[in-house]
Parts: C-alpha cells; sequence; structure tokens
C-alpha cells in the first residue's frame, strides 16, 4: 500500500490520550517547581530574601555574598525536588531556548562525590556560544558570550533540571538576545510613565508593564507529518493543493475541542500550572487543526519567559499526543496563519491601569494622555514597529486570510475616537478647578465605557477596552522584539510629553490646561495613525500611503529601519540598544532570513525533482501505456477521438514537469550564486527578490500536477487529510 494511506490509517486510529492531573484542585501544585515566594521563605534566610525581593521589586543589585546564600538554598530546593542538573537559559536571537545543562555531581577524594552549587555559578556562566549568531560582535579572540542571571524571572525545575532564567552578552556588554533589550525597556518605559503618572497622581512611585499573550497554533498527526520533509524541515507546506473545505463554513472557530486536541491542552495545562504560567483561555481557532492558548496577563517579563516556556512545552507534549506542533505563522497556504496577539498595558503601583477610561474627568485626561502618547509612538514609528514582527515565515502570514495588513496602524473605536474628536473641537476645555477637581468641557468623556464592541480583526494594533493588542506579532516569535521597540518609543514619547507640559507650564499656564493642550497638539499630529476601517481593503493601502504610512512588504527592506537616525536615537537615548547592538542585530537578522528562505528553497527543489516529478512521470507513463494499447484497438478517427484526452494530459504533465524542472535547476543554481554574495542585506534583497518568486513558481506547477496525478500514486499527505483531526 501507498506509505501515504498507511500513514492517514495509523493517524485516524489515535486516540484521545487522558492524563491525571497532579491533584484535582490546580491550587494544589500551582508553582510547585518555581522557586519563588513560597520556595524561597522554606529555604532561604529572611535577610536574603528581603535582597532578592528588593532585586525584583525595585532593581536592586544583588551582592555577592547573598548570590552565595540564594545558590545555596536554591541548590537544596532543586536537589529536594529530584534536581540532578542546571543549566542557564536563555534567549538567543536564533529564536526558541538555549540551555547546556550541567551536572550538581562534583568529585572530591577517594572516588566520593557532592552535590556543589556556588554564588558564581548562579550568577554568571559562559557557554560555549561562539556559535550563536552574534552579528559580528564577537571576534574570533573574544569568542566569548556571557549568561548573567536574571532575578526578576523565577528557576525553575522541567525534567531533572534546574533552569535559571539568564540573560546573554557578549564579552564586550553588548545583548546578544531579546531578554537584554527587554529588560532595558522595562525600566525605560517604568520610568518615563510613573514621571507622567505623576502629573495626575504624586503618590505613583512605580509603572508596571504588562503583557498577555494569546499563542495560536496548528497541529497534525505525527505519521502525516513524518512524511511530508517540508513540514520537518520547516514547519510550511512548501507544497500541497488546497483542500476543497477548509475554513468557508467557519465551523471550526469556537466549535468543540476534538477530544485528542483537549487531553493534549489539559496535559499542557497540568505542566504549566506546575511552573506557575496562569493558563486561561483554550478555543478552537478559526482555521481546521488551528487552537488558541492564552494566560493572565502578567509583569512583561515573566509574560515572555512563560511564553517562551510554553513553546517548549507545547513541542515537547504534542509527541505523547501522537501529534507534531507547528507554529509557523502560515503552515498552509489558504487558510488562515498564526499570530501571538500582545496584550499590552501599563499599571501603577497604586494599582491604575493607565489605559483605563475612568469615570472623573481627572482619570479621564490621564486616559487620553497615555493613549495619546502611544498613538504618537505607534504614529512616529510605525515602520520600525513592523521591523519587529517582520520575519521570513511571518511574510506569508501578514496581508493574508484574516491577518493585519503590513502597515501599522492603530483600531481606537468610535467612543475613544468621537471623544478625542471632541477634545480638538472644544475651544474652552478647562473650566475653573474646584474642590471636585476640574472640568474638561467635553460632556460624554466621564462616560466613556470599556467598548467591547471590538471585533475588528484587521487592526494590527488595536485598543481593546483597557489595553492595547499588537496583533501583528507571529505566532513562533519571540514577544520580546516588538515589546521591548514597543516599551522603548513610548517611552521616548512619555518623556516628551513631560517636556511639553512642562514648557507650557513655565509660561504660566495651568497644569491641567497645559495636559490639555498638550494631548490635543499630539492627537492631531499623530490622528493619521488611527484606521478603524478594513484593513484588507485595496482602499486602505492606498490611503495609507497617503498618510505617510509605511506601506513596504519587502522583509529585508523593512529591517532598514532598525538603522535610521529616528530608530538609533529612540532606542539609544532610552538606554535599551546602542548603535552598536542594532547594527550587529539587524545583520543577524538579515542573516537569518537568508537562512530561512534558502532552506526552503532547496527543500521545495528536492522534492519536486524527487517525489513530484517522478510521480508525475509515473503516472504520465501509465497513460501512455492506455493510449499505446488504445491504438492497438481502434484505428483512424476512432483512436483519435477516443484518446485525445490522455493525449492532453500525458501533454499537460510534460509541460509542467518541464516548467518545474528548469525552475528547479535555476532556483539551485541562484542559491549557489547567492551563498557567495557577501553583503548581508544584498542577500537577503535577492532571496526575496528572486528565489521567493521562484518558489511560487515551483509550486503551482507542483500543485497542479497534484490534481492531475492519480490520488494512488501521490507520496505526500494531502491537505484534507493534513488539516482535519479525527
Ligand atoms: P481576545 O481573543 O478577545 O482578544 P482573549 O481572552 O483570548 O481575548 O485574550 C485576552 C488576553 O488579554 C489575555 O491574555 C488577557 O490576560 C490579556 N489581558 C487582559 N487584560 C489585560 C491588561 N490590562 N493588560 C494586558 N493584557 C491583558
Ligand atoms: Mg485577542
Amino acid at each position: 500500500m501507498n506509505s501515504r494511506f498507511e500513514a492517514v490509517e495509523k493517524a485516524f486510529a489515535h486516540k484521545p490520550v487522558k492524563v491525571e492531573p497532579p491533584a484535582r484542585l490546580v491550587s494544589k501544585y500551582y508553582g510547585s517547581m518555581i522557586f519563588d515566594r513560597p520556595a524561597m521563605r522554606k529555604y532561604l534566610p529572611p535577610e536574603t530574601r528581603k535582597m532578592i525581593y528588593d532585586a525584583i521589586d525595585e532593581g536592586v543589585v544583588i551582592n555577592k555574598d547573598a548570590a552565595e546564600y540564594v545558590a545555596d538554598g536554591m541548590k537544596q530546593w532543586a536537589l529536594d525536588m529530584g534536581a540532578t542538573h542546571y543549566t542557564h537559559w536563555f534567549h538567543p536571537l536564533t529564536g526558541g531556548a538555549a540551555e547546556k545543562h550541567d551536572s550538581f555531581t562534583t568529585p572530591v577524594k577517594h572516588g566520593e562525590s557532592i552535590e556543589t552549587f556556588t554564588g558564581a555559578v548562579l550568577a554568571q556562566q559562559e557557554p560555549d556560544a561562539s556559535s550563536f549568531p552574534n552579528g559580528g560582535l564577537r571576534n574570533t579572540f573574544e569568542a566569548r558570550g556571557y549568561t548573567a542571571w536574571d532575578p526578576s524571572s523565577p528557576a525553575f525545575i522541567m525534567g531533572d533540571t534546574l533552569y535559571i532564567p539568564t540573560v546573554f552578552i557578549s564579552y564586550t556588554g553588548e545583548a546578544l538576545d531579546y531578554k537584554t533589550p527587554l529588560l532595558k525597556s522595562i525600566t525605560a518605559i517604568s520610568s518615563a510613565a510613573t514621571e507622567v503618572a505623576k502629573l495626575f497622581d504624586d503618590s505613583v512611585s512605580h509603572v508596571t508593564s504588562y503583557l498577555g499573550w494569546e499563542q495560536e497554533y496548528f497541529l497534525v498527526d505525527k505519521e502525516l507529518y513524518e512524511l511530508r520533509p517540508d513540514l520537518l524541515m520547516t514547519e510550511r507546506t512548501l507544497l500541497g493543493h488546497t483542500s476543497a473545505k477548509n475554513q468557508q463554513l467557519d465551523d471550526h472557530y469556537f466549535g468543540a475541542i476534538p477530544a485528542r486536541v483537549l487531553a493534549y491542552v489539559q496535559d499542557l495545562e497540568f505542566e504549566a500550572y506546575k511552573l506557575g504560567i496562569p493558563i486561561k483561555t483554550r478555543h478552537n481557532e478559526v482555521a481546521p487543526n488551528q487552537f488558541e492558548l492564552a494566560p493572565m496577563y502578567e509583569e512583561m517579563n515573566r509574560a515572555v519567559d512563560h511564553n517562551l516556556l510554553v513553546m517548549t512545552l507545547m513541542r515537547k507534549l504534542a509527541d505523547r499526543h501522537g501529534f507534531k506542533l507547528l507554529l509557523h505563522e502560515k503552515p498552509f497556504k489558504g487558510v488562515n496563519g498564526s499570530g501571538k496577539h500582545c496584550n499590552w498595558s501599563l499599571g501603577t503601583d497604586t494599582g491604575i491601569n493607565l489605559f483605563s477610561p475612568g469615570k472623573t474627568d481627572e482619570e479621564n485626561l490621564r486616559f487620553m494622555t497615555f493613549t495619546v502618547v502611544t498613538l504618537m509612538a505607534v504614529y512616529k514609528h510605525n515602520a520600525l514597529l513592523k521591523a519587529t514582527v517582520s520575519s521570513a515565515s511571518n511574510a506569508y502570514r501578514l496581508g493574508a486570510n484574516e491577518a493585519p495588513p503590513a502597515i501599522i496602524s492603530s483600531f481606537l473605536g468610535t467612543q475613544v475616537t468621537g471623544a478625542f474628536e471632541e477634545l480638538l473641537k472644544s475651544k474652552d476645555m478647562v473650566k475653573m478647578k474646584s474642590k471636585s477637581g476640574y472640568k474638561i468641557g467635553i460632556p460624554q468623556i466621564p462616560e466613556l465605557l470599556l467598548d467591547n464592541t471590538d471585533r475588528n480583526r484587521t487592526s494590527p494594533f488595536a485598543f481593546t477596552g483597557n489595553r492595547f493588542e499588537f496583533r501583528a506579532v507571529g505566532s513562533s516569535a519571540n514577544c520580546a522584539s516588538s515589546m521591548a521597540v514597543l516599551n522603548a518609543v513610548v517611552a521616548y514619547e512619555l518623556r516628551e510629553f513631560k517636556a511639553a507640559v512642562e514648557k507650557l507650564m513655565a509660561s504660566g499656564m495651568q497644569k491641567e490646561q497645559a495636559i490639555l493642550s498638550t494631548v490635543k497638539d499630539y492627537y492631531s499630529r499623530c490622528k493619521d495613525v488611527c484606521f478603524d476601517g478594513n484593513g484588507y481593503s485595496e482602499e486602505w493601502k492606498k490611503e495609507a500611503a497617503r498618510r505617510g504610512l509605511d506601506c513596504e512588504t519587502s522583509v529585508p527592506l523593512i529591517y532598514d529601519n532598525f538603522l535610521t537616525e529616528s530608530t538609533k536615537k529612540v532606542l539609544s537615548e532610552t538606554g535599551v540598544m546602542s548603535s552598536v547592538e542594532l547594527e550587529a542585530r539587524t545583520e543577524v537578522y538579515w542573516e537569518i532570513y537568508c537562512k530561512k528562505v534558502e532552506i526552503e528553497a532547496r527543500i521545495i527543489s528536492d522534492l519536486t525533482q524527487n517525489h513530484i516529478i517522478p510521480t508525475a512521470t509515473k503516472y504520465q507513463s501509465v497513460l501512455l501505456d492506455t493510449v499505446y494499447r488504445m491504438k492497438a484497438v481502434f484505428d483512424g478517427s476512432k483512436f483519435e477521438k477516443l484518446s485525445s484526452n490522455q493525449v492532453d494530459v500525458i501533454e499537460d504533465i510534460s509541460y509542467h514537469i518541464s516548467e518545474a524542472r528548469d525552475l528547479c535547476y535555476r532556483i539551485d543554481e541562484e542559491c549557489d550564486r547567492l551563498d557567495k554574495e557577501g553583503d548581508m542585506r544584498q542577500r537577503a534583497i535577492d532571496y526575496h527578490d528572486v528565489i521567493v518568486p521562484m518558489m511560487d513558481g515551483i509550486r503551482k506547477h507542483a500543485d497542479d500536477l497534484e490534481m492531475i496525478v492519480d490520488d494512488e500514486m501521490w507520496p505526500l499527505p494531502k491537505y484534507r487529510e493534513l488539516l482535519f483531526i479525527r
């Protein structure tokens, strides 16, 4: 039997694998695998605990002696929990997480051993990291990279190993990872937002940035996945004719979760809860076999670590349930892609969400201030924000089915837009200050309610009631990449805003009046970034260009935005990334883009030459055989009439084979040529301009052949088999 049919049979025979929870109540085991406050209370002396808490809450540096105590307590906890190894855990620019395990075991004399773990080992490691991308930041003679402990994210245990979250930096201190700029951006926005929040309430002393991510993903049956070299190596089907039924009926979204998938998600939730990851929501997504998972939002650094951890767990646990996980943004042509919506907000230590409209005029002025500053940041840096979400894989999603377009604009909803527009029109805004506060002359503002009507799925940066939702982020991405830049640009604009208000006040204007007129001025300058209409439409593309929003779709060119003067100024002045770091990082992004496209190009060429063309040829010879035999039976005009169909198909096959083969030869040659192109930016541009269209060409012929060739012969699992879990 065709191995494809065997695989389909096996895949469809899977039964749900029910996993028992560690306890009936989640609260009984939640966080049991993290070294957080409950474990610290048991394993650390009070003074050390206080130091750690200060480090977490205020960013106070932990001294060497304290690190020694922490290491000791952490080791004891890990050993009690059954761990045998430890690792520094970091987020290199390759995506995913990196780890290198070391054993606690240290041999001592007379063939004995003890378990050791010191403060120095906890605090810093030097992984043999010369093969991580660094964009030229490390010469060979100083090829060292260091990982350094991040105490603000709790250490955790997975399997037999203690994981210590760390940053990854070069010998000269430049960031080689996603976490370092993220932590710096958290500091930057905290202080800038605190300053502005103080304009409204002097008692604010700290602002926290929050992130609530929603992770979309696809599952496919393991047996089918294994027969698709393209999925295996790129997580994307490079070939494949669309299925007659896919998502037209909208029957998957929010439907009953298939039993096997539910068992998988439950398993995942048990593991996530042990690690203190507050998974809250699970549901089917729009495309067949597409699902979503979302936790309760958390402090941003933790949220990012948790997302990375969840992605790791998802991949690991899929196997047990007979699945393979696809985090690629566009695994299947013609159906929805996967994103990672990043819900972002700012909250004060006094318990205020700075993006919550309030009941009083003061509260609403504060809300409008933070909202307009965010809009200004998105307006000025829309191209940069797009660069942070751009990748070879997300390029297939943005601007396609139900995904945000490749233009960054913001949706505010009618109520909030109405309030800003009203503000622009009103002249005498601030009435006299009274005991009950001041009065803004806009009647509807105090009644701003949460706008729950947002179903505008086309907006890449939507206001959703008490937060902004950055939807352009890709499902496989490390959200730190966009969150760090978002924090940085908003921090910068908050500082500018404060300065503008102070300038007006220095000229004698009353504070509330100064804030209001600055909000007005900001809104009138940045309102072009606001767009509530259909982001998919052609008209919007034209309108956006007219408004000066960035409409570039070529990923390598979008990356140029990391290197503009304004980017360098904003990121260096906020202390998030230096110009040197930006240059190195951009080089890495171009390189990763080239590698990803090259791998896909080589695989599609191999697949076409080794699977598709031979299969089509086999079918063609069956047809030829038929024609040959027809000729023996019928003669003259009868033969011609009866065989004309077969002859047409034979000609079609020949046409597709020769076109496809020609493109395969050319794509291989072009890849060889581009490998020698020394300028990484130019190489990436050529991969985009030359190789990607050739891949589309090959796919067209291969997919046409799939429709022609006898189903019995086709070697690769088809969309209709891959996309419907039983
Ligand atoms: P939807 O799909 O409608 O956007 P979900 O419930 O799937 O809604 O996801 C909402 C996400 O937003 C969750 O991760 C949630 O924790 C997060 N979220 C809610 N409030 C805030 C907030 N104030 N700041 C950041 N994230 C938030
Ligand atoms: Mg959402």
